[in-house]
């Protein structure tokens, strides 16, 4: 069956009469249409009517390698015919899992030695918070089951995931969050800065907030703190260098675990394999996914370090969790390769210290002057353009998010495919991304903010 017999109104008229979308408001989707993607190559994506489009969020913080790499679906096509599917409950395994997490115990920072597998993010945190608790209740405190959040982290959709983020619209129509997850202020120093505060101690400050929340439910009844090292759909919030290690030294301070969501920064994207490394923590648990396989299978691995680890073994009794694909052959598979040409074509380093730092160049020379924009900032290939009416006061226009939402519109119609999340415009690219595409990106985006901001002073 192919979908080429059907013209763009046709999957656009059977989209809206069939198919339920993520974060979306079906009513304006019925009235707009959806855009169709058909086709993708490198760093570029087609849609349906042969439109070219630059693609600066990796798919959706996915693609690391780019697209129409042969070698993984090669990967995925050989391990079907051999093995499609079988699972690793009742003491069976398959040998593309085994390998994997050898592979990547390998690469994750030191002191993690264990890997569990689900097909998303959302359902890795759901482990983890599974997880934790369980650690604590195998070492006798089971009441030690508090988790540590961020306002506005982004921790996935799953009633677990929608519980330890801190979307608010999220929450709002969650019906009840799983118990025992408080929220504390997240490390933004564009808005929550004191006036005069250095960057180093605005990240001290916000570590703060972290131990007054341990201080205020009683240590002995906080079993984690979790947090993304850059806040990803929450805006690429990029923290100070000195909240991470202040944090790590907090949950040692009080015995409290320091899980990770490494599901945006994991697998090369701030310049090394992961953003621990990056920020020099060394957590209990770390959750991947998306560039876990570069998106080209569904499969997440949640990291688990020495301590849970050794604990889980030590003290026995099942572990009574688990899902119908963990581990699964084929996606583990894509993994392996998927990572092999990570590893091979040196996409880490060159993140690291030729088009990470570039990026950074490029944004600060050719964007932030603009008009329109506030501040650029940026960490590896991962960037923030945030949207403003005047840059001294830092005045947004209003409603808040919908100048944002005019400045994508014309990049896209401008071969540009960026994302903005409130005021903020954020960049994902694959880390393919040579210096030719970087400048290709600023001459689209500049040309976005000019148009953008005809029309919003207008
Ligand atoms: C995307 C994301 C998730 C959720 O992953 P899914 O695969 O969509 O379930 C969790 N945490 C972070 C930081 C993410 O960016």
């Amino acid at each position: 069956m192919s979908y080429q017999n059907y013209s763009l109104k046709q999957l656009q008229q059977i989209d809206a009469s069939h198919h339920l979308h993520p974060f979306t408001d079906h009513k304006e989707l019925r009235e707009a249409g959806s855009r169709i993607i058909t086709r993708a190559d490198g760093p570029y994506i087609y849609d349906s009517e042969g439109n070219e489009l630059l693609d600066g969020m990796a798919g959706l913080w996915c693609v690391a390698v780019g697209y129409g790499r042969d070698e993984l679906a090669d990967a995925a096509y050989k391990q079907m015919k051999e093995l499609p599917y079988y699972n690793s409950f009742f003491k069976c395994s398959t040998p593309t899992p085994v390998l994997l997490s050898q592979k990547l115990v390998e690469i994750a920072p030191e002191g993690i030695s264990q890997v569990f597998y689900g097909s998303s993010g959302s359902e890795a945190n759901d482990t983890a918070v599974r997880l934790v608790r369980h650690y604590w209740a195998l070492e006798g405190k089971p009441e030690k089951n508090c988790i540590i959040s961020r306002k506005n982290a982004y921790h996935g959709s799953t009633v677990a995931g929608t519980s330890l983020g801190g979307m608010e619209a999220m929450h709002k129509q969650l019906g009840g969050a799983v118990p025992n997850i408080v929220h504390v202020m997240m490390p933004y120093a564009y808005e929550l800065a004191l006036p005069g505060e250095s960057d180093h101690d605005f990240g001290l400050r916000a570590a703060k907030a972290v131990e007054d929340a341990i201080l205020e439910a009683g240590a002995d009844k906080v079993a984690a703190f979790i947090g993304e090292p850059i806040m990803g759909a929450g805006g690429v919030k990029i923290p100070p260098m000195s909240y991470w290690p202040e944090v790590e030294r907090i949950c040692r301070k009080y015995d409290v675990l320091l899980m990770l969501d490494e599901v945006i920064t994991g697998y090369g994207r701030t310049g090394e394999w992961f953003a621990a490394q990056s920020f020099g923590v060394r957590p209990d648990t770390i959750t991947t996914a998306k560039a876990l396989t570069s998106g080209y299978q569904p499969l997440s691995a949640l990291l688990v370090g020495d301590r849970i680890a050794s604990t889980l073994v030590e003290k026995g009794g099942e572990f009574a969790h688990g899902y119908t694909y963990s581990g699964h052959p084929v996606a583990c598979a894509v993994a392996l390769a998927n990572i092999d040409i990570i590893a091979r074509e040196g996409l880490v380093e060159r993140v690291k210290n030729d088009t990470g730092p570039y990026f950074a160049q490029a944004l600060g020379e050719r964007i932030a002057d603009h008009p329109l924009v506030g501040e650029v900032r940026s960490f590896g290939l991962m960037g923030a353009i945030e949207i403003v009416k005047d840059k001294a006061t830092k005045e947004r226009f209003s409603p808040s998010g919908s100048a944002a939402v005019v400045v994508r519109d014309h990049a896209i119609d401008n071969g540009m495919m960026m994302r903005a999340t409130g005021d903020t415009m954020i960049l994902s690219p694959p880390l393919i991304w040579t210096r030719d595409t970087i400048d290709m990106a600023c001459r689209r985006i500049r040309k976005a903010l000019d148009l953008a901001e005809a029309d919003l002073r207008r």
